[in-house]
């Protein structure tokens, strides 16, 4: 197995610009996500494992109750992520949520996919080099590919058969704007995970994607059916540090556990997914962002206690000293706040 462990976080803070400088905002916003959510119906098995999850709550956060899975130990919000809440937060929202999720420019575009999404291309063609494949000889299928950005990043290594889709049709769009011919076509949030039974592709890839589809182990079954799929390629946010921080404080933007993400992973859960939809996992990347929360987390609370500027700047130079270095020791024990995993299907 390939395993690989963090990542400079410089680039994403000059991208994630938004989270420090517009807390209340991030906070509005997840707070009416929220309260939505804990109106849907109260989730009686665990999103990852479907086995029964126990009646007590293991925690409260911004007023969602949180229970940890007793079989896989997978995070699970205690209310279900019913086709209403989808809907509401996919598609109804769909300018919104592209704008969140895109940038307007083409120059910002770019950057984004050389900065965040080439090293997650470059990690997965590594890997199937290791595993003795030509990754040129092989096809690709994104699945909820948002923008394109992934897609892109596949495209800058000189990939040609790749290809991807998304509910959202904003988000299509935007992304063919960006290709010399459509790669991504658009899906209902309800067609069974259609493009995962069909795709011809080999590899297929689900970046940040598991943990908002609201029937995971649909998608999966899917994958394991199609016989042409012979690699997953996965990045999912995980049950870390950052969940502790965000504990301390319903005031400051959630970022890892919110409405969206209504569950997190643990290297036990995601053991138990390989093994349940026989994938072995032939290679890891372990890096996160939780030192950029925690920084985030005493940056937002100096702000509302008005302190000087030269009390920020000083606090911001003093981090930064050691904010990647302290991150990689998270990430080498792997306990960052996400994982990408690639896999490879056992009956492929
Ligand atoms: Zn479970």
């Amino acid at each position: 197995m390939l395993k690989q462990f963090g990542k400079p976080s410089s680039a994403l803070l000059i991208q994630k610009h938004s989270f420090f400088e517009e807390n209340a905002l991030h906070v509005e916003k997840q707070r009416e996500i929220a309260k939505l959510y804990t109106a849907q119906s109260l989730r009686k098995h665990c999103k990852n494992c479907a086995q029964e999850l126990h009646v007590e709550a293991d925690f409260i956060k911004d007023s969602i109750p949180y229970k940890i899975c007793q079989t896989c130990t997978h995070l699970n919000g205690a209310h279900e992520d019913t086709q209403e809440f989808c809907e509401k937060i996919y598609q109804e929202d769909d300018t919104s949520y592209a704008q969140n999720y895109s940038s307007g420019t083409i120059e910002d575009y770019e950057y984004r996919t050389a900065s965040i999404y080439f090293p997650k291309a470059e990690f997965l063609f590594t890997c199937l080099k290791r595993e003795n494949v030509n990754p040129h000889k092989l096809s690709y299928f994104d699945y909820g590919a948002g923008s394109g950005y992934f897609v892109a990043a596949l495209v800058k290594l000189g990939l040609a058969n790749v290809t991807g889709s998304d509910v959202s049709v904003a988000q299509v769009n935007l992304a063919n704007r960006m290709f010399t011919s459509a790669r991504l076509t658009s899906h209902s949030i309800d067609d069974g995970h259609k493009g995962l039974e069909e795709t011809k592709a080999e590899v297929v890839s689900m970046i940040g994607v598991l943990e908002h589809l609201q029937t995971p182990r649909e998608a999966l079954a899917k994958i394991n059916a199609n016989p042409n799929i012979k690699y997953v390629f996965l990045s999912v946010p995980t049950f870390s540090l950052s969940v502790y921080i965000e504990m301390l404080d319903d005031n400051i933007f959630h970022r890892q556990l919110h409405g969206g993400h209504t569950h997190l992973y643990t290297e036990k859960s995601i053991d138990y997914m390989c093994s349940e939809f026989e994938l072995e996992i032939v290679g890891r990347w372990w890096f996160g962002t939780d030192m950029v929360d925690l920084y985030r987390q005493i940056y937002v609370k100096l702000e509302q206690k008005h302190v000087s500027e030269a009390i920020k700047n000083d606090f911001k130079d003093r981090l930064s000293k050691f904010l990647d270095q302290s991150q990689l020791e998270l990430d080498k024990v792997g306990e960052s706040s996400e994982v990408h995993i690639l896999l490879r299907k056992k009956n492929a």
